[in-house]
């Protein structure tokens, strides 16, 4: 039986989070949501659909469900996919109801999704989502780091260039910003907010009966 099919053996003290990555293509996201994932218990990744082709070293249902547009459109029409957006020409989107079985279980999820995807799930699970942004020291630096990696051809490099302007102006709409300047630092400042963000009093569910019990 998968995780995701087992039942919880208590009921959830809290509801789950939503943490939400966003930032321009080279700005260090996947990077920050891994180390996040390596070094939290409860954080796991919402796994989206998507209608590009897996890259080297991607799988089926790890890294996204690998489907075709037709699926993608059957299953956004039947009100399966949280939010969806196109992005550099492909559909991505998140399923619905993994989300909603990993928040009911006080599973906190961590989302890599583009501005679009924030906007769409923070107004489906307004009480839920924390969103942060993730900003490059500069643009010449993100630009560099994007023709540093190997997977990315030299066309599609300048069109993320120019989709990471796009992207960057939308770093307001976001709950928390961080500057990817140093890794370490970055990757602590994410988890400091996370830290934050499990702690905040409007989700302790379990501390209302509990107080409850001995109120007078
Ligand atoms: P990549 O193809 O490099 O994995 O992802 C391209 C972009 O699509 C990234 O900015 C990533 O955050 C975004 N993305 C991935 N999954 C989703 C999703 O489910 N929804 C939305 N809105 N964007 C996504």
């Amino acid at each position: 039986m998968s995780e995701l099919q087992s039942k919880p053996t208590e009921p959830a003290k809290r509801r789950g989070i939503c943490f939400v990555l966003s930032a321009p293509s080279g700005a260090g996201k996947s990077t920050i949501a891994n180390a996040l994932r390596a070094s939290q218990k409860n954080l796991s990744h919402s796994i989206s659909v998507t209608t590009r082709p897996p890259r080297p070293g991607e799988s089926d249902g790890v890294h996204y469900h690998f489907i075709t547009q037709e699926q993608f459109e059957e299953q956004a029409k039947n009100g399966d996919l949280l939010e969806w957006a196109t992005v550099f020409g492909k559909s991505y989107g998140t399923p619905k109801a993994p989300v909603e079985q990993q928040l009911a279980e006080g599973k906190d999820l961590i989302f890599d999704i583009d501005w679009q995807g924030q906007q769409q799930i923070k107004a489906a699970l307004p009480n839920d989502v924390v969103s942060i942004f993730i900003l490059p020291p500069s643009l010449e630096e993100l630009q560099q780091r994007l023709i540093n990696r190997a997977s990315d051809h030299p066309n599609e490099i300048n069109k993320r260039m120019d989709a990471a302007l796009n992207e960057i102006s939308h770093w307001k709409e976001f709950d928390y910003v961080i500057i990817n300047n140093k890794l370490d630092l970055a990757i602590h400042e994410a988890e400091s907010i996370l830290s934050c963000e499990r702690l905040k009093t409007k989700r302790q569910i379990f501390l209302k009966s509990f107080t409850d019990s001995f109120s007078r």
